[in-house]
């Protein structure tokens, strides 16, 4: 293997694809080979299993291999090849042999955009379906569409042919995203408003990251009456705010400021780390002993935990490293101690009748999704001082660990109601939509006709599922930043800027200008 190629993330080199030794993201060529190897031995397996129903271990397979290729989940040759066999196993002796994912790389430039459109799709809406199926839900139809839409990607198909299954992507993942709220809710009760403390107390803890809340759970089970704590980290933080999770006292508090500033702010911490889901940056030599990963996650030099969520190991090390001796009074990147969060959609429904009367009454001028995933490009300070500059009379609701550059803002209240809403992880993008078109709903208009305005942060292939879901639902004039996806070619752009109106982020005064006042601000720019 002499060399690389990926572009699935927003992080990727030069805004175009990562090729040679390594990604950005530290992912090497060999490991970006094996997924290469782990895509198209799964591409073969849908091929081959055809019309037929797929049996259980062809879909916990799909689903696991599919998300062991999401970005910064799996860096492991070792593991990524045992998906392998156990994808060639699965196929026993029927045809077709491996697809050949160059096939795609090589492909004219529209048939690349939009086979990796739907392929990057189909990992993110993976992982959701994963997370449910940890809580032990799952939906035949859903399992089905992924080998429907894998086999799909073998296929020479048209243009159009190609988008109306990304667009589908979009559908399913709705699908898929309603399930894993079902599974949330119905195991752990509706996320209730919750202040989340950065403060770290004395004594022996743990940092969880990811979004897998039962990970947690286990792992909340088996810290009961150790005397160690539990902070979250990253997509965590919003399990603070699940009744039965939050019944934990040593559920204590949330670490970190954003998931991308791990490789400092793991450094030198005593205390061991348990990686859940895809977030996942190369540890540094000086931590790695500390770093535990479960479910799909893996990286060789840190601690595996098997299937039977053991976390034994991991309470003795956070035991022996016995934490910080005095409290550490720690901030967000804004200076604020604490974050608030738990603004389910079972939370912002019951407000409803605030927001509409509100809004009836100009008490609120505008609402704001913010959301998405948070990165290291500079550029994503746009988030922070969009949503700092948003009137005082605007509700900004939000999700996912974007929220990050703002959540320890304290930016008052508008009707009664906090002005920043945290509406939890990534996949609650469920939650803001069925929201969206409740008050759509409420005001006897389109969800596109709601003082609602949507600016979306990318960085991984959940984006791009949350994304196609939202075309799917016909929404437009969404802003989406920071960069736009190095696989969108020209032509599927267009598209995208014509038939839905989304927008690249700018300036994020002038991009508020326009969505407060679209008239305004054309006319200010007619000015100029
Ligand atoms: Fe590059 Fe992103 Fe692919 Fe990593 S996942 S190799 S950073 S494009």
């Amino acid at each position: 293997m002499n060399g690389m190629f990926c572009f699935q993330c927003e992080q990727t080199a030069g805004c175009a694809g990562c090729t040679g030794a390594a990604g950005v993201c530290g992912k090497t060529a060999q490991v970006a080979d094996l997924q290469d190897q782990l895509t198209g031995a799964l591409i073969a397996l849908a091929q081959a299993i055809g019309e037929a129903a797929p049996d259980g271990n062809a879909r916990n397979l799909m689903l696991e291999g599919l998300f062991a290729t999401v970005t910064n989940v799996d860096f492991s040759a070792g593991t990524l090849q045992r998906l392998i066999d156990r994808a060639h196993e699965a196929r026993g002796n029927r045809e077709p042999e491996d697809y050949d994912m160059q096939r795609i790389w090589d492909a004219d430039e529209d048939t690349r955009s939009l086979k990796s459109l739907v392929l990057f799709g189909l990992r993110g809406m993976a992982a959701y379906a994963h997370h449910a199926r940890m809580l032990g839900y799952a939906d035949g139809s859903v399992d089905v569409f992924f080998f429907e839409a894998m086999a799909a990607l073998a296929q020479d198909q048209s243009a159009d042919e190609l988008l109306a299954l990304a667009l589908e992507v979009g559908r399913v993942n709705l699908a898929c995203m309603g399930l894993l709220d079902q599974a949330n809710t119905e195991t752990y009760g509706d996320p209730v408003p919750t202040p989340v403390p950065f403060e770290i107390e004395p004594g022996p803890f743990i940092i969880v990251t990811g979004h897998d809340l039962k990970d947690l759970d286990l792992l909340l089970g088996q810290t009961d009456g150790t005397g160690v704590n539990v902070y979250t980290h990253g997509e965590m933080l919003p399990a603070h705010a699940y009744p039965k999770l939050k019944a934990h006292p040593q559920l204590k508090g949330n670490f970190g400021t954003a998931w991308q500033n791990q490789r400092e702010e793991f450094d030198g911490v005593p205390a061991p780390i348990l990686f859940t889901t895809n977030c996942l940056m190369p540890p540094r030599k000086s931590y790695v002993d500390r770093v535990f990963a479960t479910g799909c996650v893996a990286f060789d030099g840190t601690h595996a935990v098997d299937e039977d969520k053991d976390f034994s190991e991991l309470i003795a090390k956070a035991i022996e490293l016995g934490g910080y001796g005095q409290a550490q009074h720690r901030t967000g990147i804004n200076g604020g101690t604490q974050a608030l969060t738990g603004f389910g959609r079972a939370t912002v429904l019951s407000s409803a009748e605030a927001v509409i009367e509100g809004v009836g009454n100009g008490q609120i001028s505008h609402l704001f999704l913010v959301g998405g995933c948070d990165g290291a490009r500079p550029g994503r300070n746009y988030f922070t001082e969009f949503v700092k500059n948003t009137p005082e009379d605007s509700i900004v609701l939000t999700l996912a660990c974007g929220k990050y550059r703002f959540n320890d803002l304290d930016l008052g209240t508008a009707a009664g109601l906090p002005r920043i809403l945290d509406m939890g992880q990534c996949n609650d993008a469920y939650g803001a939509i069925r929201v969206a078109v409740a008050l759509a709903e409420a005001f006897g208009c389109d969800v596109n006709d709601l003082p609602l305005s949507m600016v979306l942060s990318w960085y991984e292939q959940k984006a791009v599922c949350i994304l196609l879901t939202l075309l799917h639902l016909g929404i437009k004039d969404i802003y989406l930043g920071p960069t736009l996806p190095a696989f969108i070619s020209p032509n599927v752009l267009k598209v995208l800027v014509e038939d839905y109106q989304v927008t690249p982020t700018g300036d994020p005064r002038e991009d508020l200008a326009k969505l407060v006042s679209p008239d305004a601000a054309s006319a200010t720019s007619e000015g100029r």
